[in-house]
């Protein structure tokens, strides 16, 4: 299982460009997810590009929720590449796209997207944001999140304890930027207790919590950024 970081606030690789947004592309050797766009197509395309990924080859696609940063890249994204797949989002919210192809799929509850990957469906009173899971093998997954709206621990505790799925690596936005170093180091711990294993702190995840998870963190701190690839294999 490969997930390769598409967009992010930094660049890891030369030719990539940095954007406030995210986007990550996971590939488990036979399907392609997108998740999330970024907040814009130019980055996205010329990230892809300088990356290796090819956009066209994309099984379906997954938006975290509905903040321009991971989804302003979806209408040309479908659009150009004429991509008939199916676009996963968490509400019913009306926001303008003109999708000539494709179909949008309302995620109101956990599910199956495709082959071994799902959603934990919609968290959070104020912002409806759901999280991407893909199984590595029987007993072992990765968390994707976008930005992590309804937090990042209550979104790992309720994929570990509610929906059953041993978290090996946890990647993408955790939106923790401003929030205090004692607050930082309980969030830590809290992880450290679901035994995950690798972390890429991405986007809104703050410099602060990158440097309590170099300090606390018991398993593989993965520094993000436009072009970083993490390979998990059980
Ligand atoms: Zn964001
Ligand atoms: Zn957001």
């Amino acid at each position: 299982m490969k997930v390769k970081i598409l967009v992010d606030n930094k660049i890891a690789l030369n030719g990539t460009i940095a954007a406030w947004g995210f986007s990550a592309y996971v590939d488990n050797g036979k399907t392609k997810v997108l998740v999330d766009t970024g907040p814009s197509f130019r980055t996205l395309e010329n990230n892809a590009k300088v990356i290796g990924v090819n956009l066209d080859e994309i099984t379906a696609i997954f938006i975290s929720h509905l903040h321009s940063d991971h989804c302003g890249a979806l209408e040309p994204l479908i659009n150009n590449y004429e991509l008939d797949v199916p676009v996963f989002i968490p509400s019913r919210r009306y926001w303008g796209w003109k999708l000539k192809f494709g179909k949008l799929v309302y995620v109101s509850k956990p599910m199956k997207i495709i082959d071994e990957m799902y959603s934990t469906g919609p968290l959070g009173m104020w912002l409806s944001e759901h999280s991407f899971i893909a199984k590595i093998d029987s007993d072992s997954s990765i968390l994707i999140t976008g930005c992590a709206h309804p937090g990042i621990v209550k979104i790992l505790e309720y994929t570990v304890k509610t929906l059953r799925f041993n978290i090996l690596a946890v990647i993408g936005g955790m939106h923790l930027i401003g929030v205090d170093r004692f607050k930082l180091e309980k969030i830590v711990e809290k992880i450290n207790s679901f035994k995950v294993e690798h972390i890429c702190p991405c986007h809104c995840s703050g410099d602060d919590f990158l440097k309590v998870l170099l300090n606390r963190f018991s398993g593989k701190v993965h520094r993000c950024g436009c072009g970083v690839t993490i390979n998990l294999d059980a």
